[in-house]
């Protein structure tokens, strides 16, 4: 799996002043999973180089130099576009940018007016533009974001969803397989939307009798928009009990109050999500549910992430 990251966040001198902007999530955590490729649109300037801004004029957004107040739009956004281009050609199934800057930045970039100092944080990187226009729906955050766990817990359930999805599709399934695909996704999806899931069982269900190509098209951009949808505690906990449901028979009065009780912990903040899914887990293996066995949700990603264990990765 491959991610792309700026490359001054991976530590690399690119920054305009020689320095790096290593990040310890991205550097340390990420590359145990993830190989990690990085891009600098900026490298077409040199290092060091002066610094660029982004300058709002007649309606639209120009890069200029801040000491010799040159036009470097073109040059930027050649390279942008390069690197954009190079980036579909790796495959990438997510990618972290660098905050706040003219380039990279996701959001939140300053844009000066004409001419003066004042600015508002409105804009977003050139770089990140193009990014976005060769790739639509890829898990796209900024290194600041993923220091908050409910964006971190969202954007890597989001990468990992994204690159099931990509080798699924390279796999030239049926129709058969489609389903089963489908199927699997339930929960993490209910997790996120009940009317995306929904939809989603539409495209399958195919009453149109559209041909398999279209319809795995269709199943993908409407995953892909599903997946990019942050869960909440409430939907989370409403999947947890539709989950336990399927094991009510089975348990004593005593198991099924405990387990419910733990549900409620988890909703009211009490207990992370992990506390829950692992007694989840163990009613699946001990019942050998074969169904839930094939739940994403329930092991969306390398239990050692311990993206669940936090109880502020769910609001
Ligand atoms: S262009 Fe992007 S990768 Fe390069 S130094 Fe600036 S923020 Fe970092």
């Amino acid at each position: 799996m491959k991610i792309g990251v700026s490359s001054c966040l991976l530590g690399t001198m690119c920054r305009y002043d020689g320095s790096g902007a290593k990040d310890k999530f991205v550097v340390d955590e990420l590359s145990t999973y993830f190989e990690i490729i990085g891009y600098c649109p900026e490298e077409v300037f040199g290092t060091p180089r002066d610094t660029i801004r982004l300058v709002e004029a007649d309606d639209n957004i120009k890069v200029v130099n801040n000491v010799t107040k040159e036009d470097v739009t073109k040059r930027i956004l050649d390279s942008s576009i390069h690197f954009a281009k190079k980036a579909t050609q790796d495959k990438l199934c997510g990618f972290i940018l660098k905050s706040k800057s003219p380039t990279c930045g996701m959001e939140r970039v300053k844009i000066y007016q004409d001419g003066n100092n004042m600015n508002e944080k409105k804009g977003v990187g050139i770089f990140a533009k193009e990014l976005r226009k060769v790739y639509p729906y890829l898990p796209i955050e900024e290194e600041g974001r993923l220091n908050d766990p409910w964006l971190k817990e969202n954007f890597l359930m989001q990468v990992f969803a994204y690159n099931n999805l990509m080798n699924f599709l390279e796999s030239k399934p049926s129709f058969k397989i489609l389903v089963e695909f489908h199927t699997s996704y339930k929960y993490l999806i209910y997790a996120k939307s009940q009317a995306s899931y929904k939809l989603l069982g539409s495209i399958v269900a195919n009453h149109d009798k559209k041909d398999l190509e279209e319809v795995l098209e269709e199943y993908k951009i409407n995953f892909l928009k599903a997946i990019e949808e942050k869960g909440n505690i409430n939907k989370t906990y409403n999947v947890l009990l539709h989950i336990f449901g399927y094991f009510k028979k089975n348990l004593s009065k005593e198991e099924k109050e405990d387990i419910l009780e733990t549900c409620e912990d988890y909703k009211k903040g009490i207990i992370p999500l992990i506390a829950v899914t692992k007694i989840l887990n163990m009613l699946v293996k001990r019942f050998d549910d074969s169904y839930l066995k094939t739940q994403v949700f329930l092991n969306p990603y390398p239990k050692e992430l311990a993206l669940r264990s936090d109880v502020r990765a769910y609001k």
